[in-house]
């Protein structure tokens, strides 16, 4: 069954308001196992939207539409929807009590045209709505059906989940079940390299990628008559990944984040960390702050960001920075070796690099970054060359940082 989305109002033409009722009814219907082909948006225009939904009407089955059914004269989805479905409106008693009490409770007096939100197409499935006046309603034609919901998001949400959720489940009785692999150590290219016969073969479940910051997640689709038949229908899929993708695979659930996948891995080992940042700022500390109960595995982090603090806080060597830079595999190095010292944890963490967008040079480009590790007795240096502006160089080598972290975790307690 296909299903489209028509969103009404000049407001989100003119970039006024951000159209996260689309947002939000495209996850719902991609979770219904619904397909959604076409998307629009459309102003407060009886003709235009009148086309629109002459041409929806043509080629999807169901078609959802959300806004201007409020009281005013630029409010016209409901009369155009009835007039394209060839249906008169007619007057909804309970709605028109509904509407009564509404605006009493609000202390609102009743002007003429509010009357208006109280007419429905005849023989529509009317929408109560418990959180404003206009009632949401479903027409069901002979070929298609029109889904009218308010623009509100805190009215069309529980409009949606209590009444038209349940609705299109009945119509549309498979489900999707998706599963979130995430990766971390590896770009998008390589990993889609690496299960291109996988992309290729898909059907029933299928693969995506998404490349972020650092990371690649991997979703994973089944569709199924129930929850238990599509997460079977995922499973070898799940191993098929594990078995190719091993160690870079930091979880398999969507909610969990890398710096949560990091500091369970801390947790479970008993371990401690603590950071050395430069040209991050804080950042990774602030990530890894991010985990609530971190407090037993980070105690401290030190923001060292000239090279006296450097060499004050972390004793790094003046030697060093003079013969190397402060952008160097040894400082770096020492930088993670010093914060690991001064704060007596297992592993410190370095970070050095030029964020830019000054402050390159020929030898040492902005975007390049090193991230020192110390784990115990280990020592690790990598050697990032990021692109894009000041911030995204800065949150690729957190991410880089907490992945170098991940690998030297797994490396001390695997050998
Ligand atoms: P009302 O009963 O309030 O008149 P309505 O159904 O007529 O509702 P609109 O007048 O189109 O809805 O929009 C009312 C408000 O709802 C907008 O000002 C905006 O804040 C929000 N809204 C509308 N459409 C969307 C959307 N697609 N995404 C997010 N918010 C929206």
């Amino acid at each position: 069954m296909t299903v489209e989305l028509i969103c009404v109002g000049t407001e989100l033409l003119l970039g006024n308001i951000v159209n996260t009722n689309a947002a939000y009814m495209s996850e719902k219907c991609a979770l219904l196992g619904l397909s959604m082909y076409y998307q629009s948006v459309v102003g407060d225009n009886a003709g235009r939207l009148k086309g629109l939904l002459e041409t929806a009407k043509g080629r999807s089955d169901i078609i959802i539409l959300c806004g201007g059914l409020g009281p005013t004269q630029d409010d016209l989805t409901k009369e155009t929807a009835a007039a394209v479905m060839g249906l008169p409106l007619v007057e909804d008693k309970k709605a028109r009590e509904d509407l009564k009490r509404h605006l009493r409770k609000l202390q609102r007096p009743i002007t003429e045209n509010n009357w208006k939100q109280a007419l429905v197409p005849e023989r529509s499935i009317v929408l109560y709505n418990a959180n404003g006046t206009a009632p949401g309603m479903i027409i069901e034609g002979e070929k298609n059906t029109m889904i009218l919901l308010p623009g509100p998001p805190n009215e069309l949400i529980p409009m949606f989940e209590n009444q038209v959720y349940p609705y299109l489940h009945e119509r549309q009785p498979e489900i999707i079940c998706s599963k979130m692999i995430k990766l971390c150590g590896i770009g998008e290219s390589m990993a889609e390299t690496e299960i291109l016969d996988l992309i290729e073969g898909q059907s029933n479940p299928t693969i995506a990628t998404y490349a972020k910051t650092g990371e690649v997640h991997l979703r994973l689709t089944a569709r199924a008559a129930t929850r238990e038949a599509a997460l079977a229908l995922l499973k070898p899929m799940e191993e098929e990944l594990y078995r190719r993708f091993g160690n870079k695979v930091y979880t398999d659930r969507e909610e969990v984040t890398l710096e949560e996948a990091v500091a369970a891995l801390l947790k479970e080992h008993h371990m401690t960390v603590t950071t050395a940042e430069s040209c991050t700022g804080g950042l990774l500390a602030g990530r890894l702050v991010n985990v609530p109960g971190i407090s037993e595995q980070f105690k401290e982090g030190y923001i060292t960001y000239s090279n006296e603090a450097k060499e004050k806080l972390l004793g790094v060597s003046h030697e060093t920075l003079a013969a190397y830079g402060a952008v160097s595999r040894e400082t770096a190095l020492e930088m993670a070796r010093g914060c690991k010292e001064a704060a007596g944890a297992d592993i410190g963490i370095g970070i050095t690099g030029i964020a830019g967008p000054d402050g390159g040079t020929p030898e040492k480009p902005v975007g390049l970054v090193y991230i020192g590790c110390c784990c115990r007795d280990r020592s690790y240096v990598k050697k990032c060359g990021f692109t894009g502006n000041r911030s995204k160089v800065r949150e690729s080598s957190v991410a880089n940082a907490l992945t170098l972290l991940r690998e030297a975790i797994l490396n001390e307690v695997e050998s």
